[in-house]
């Protein structure tokens, strides 16, 4: 067992990905009228990330986010107690107002490579079968919420040992999607 804990949902290795699984119900940390938030899709590029933004549990360096059609997400129960974290955020975070979790995170800007999909921490749902995990991104940031540095080996060999490859943005298909995305913008590729 390694001293280095990352995500209680990752720590002890996590199920694979079901076949055929179609969404769940993400609820909030609340004891009474919590959030609930429908998925109603299968999430994709699962990964844990570093950066100080996401939303951790509580003593986890690392948060657990994976994407979702923006169409497959709606607020069922207590919306009324979500807010926006910071509206001016590329990801507008909407948060229980009373446990801070974060429900969805959320593209506004049309012309972002990832607008369409929804940001969502899916170890909020009691279904199992959700996408696994597949990588680490921002890890380096973890520092910058308080983490030693000095530990950082422990931490990457933690990580690719959990096989989490670990970057220090985000994994190369997505760093490439919002590359091509600038490139299109500037006119370089064709859009
Ligand atoms: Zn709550
Ligand atoms: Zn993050």
């Amino acid at each position: 067992m390694s001293a280095v804990s990352i995500h209680p949902a990752v720590d002890h290795g996590f199920p694979p990905t079901a076949a055929g699984f179609s969404g769940g119900t993400l609820t909030c940390k609340c004891a009474s009228k919590p959030v609930k938030v429908a998925i109603k899709a299968q999430t994709a590029h699962n990964h844990v990330c570093g950066c100080t933004k996401c939303w951790k549990p509580k003593g986890a360096l690392f948060a657990q986010i994976a994407v979702v059609p923006k169409e497959a997400v709606s607020v069922i129960e207590n919306g009324d107690k979500l807010h926006v974290i910071d509206s001016s955020a590329t990801i507008q975070r909407h948060a229980c107002k009373e446990c801070g979790v974060h429900m969805y995170g959320r593209i506004e800007n049309t012309k972002h490579a990832f607008y369409g999909l929804d940001f969502v921490h899916t170890e909020l749902s009691a279904e199992k079968g959700w996408a696994a995990p597949g990588f680490a991104a921002f890890v380096s940031s973890i520092i910058e919420s308080g983490a030693d540095p000095k530990n950082m080996d422990a931490v990457r060999a933690r990580l690719r040992e959990l096989k989490l490859e670990p970057y220090d943005c985000l994994s190369p298909p997505l760093m490439d999607a919002l590359a091509t995305q600038t490139a299109k913008l500037n006119g370089v590729l064709a859009a």
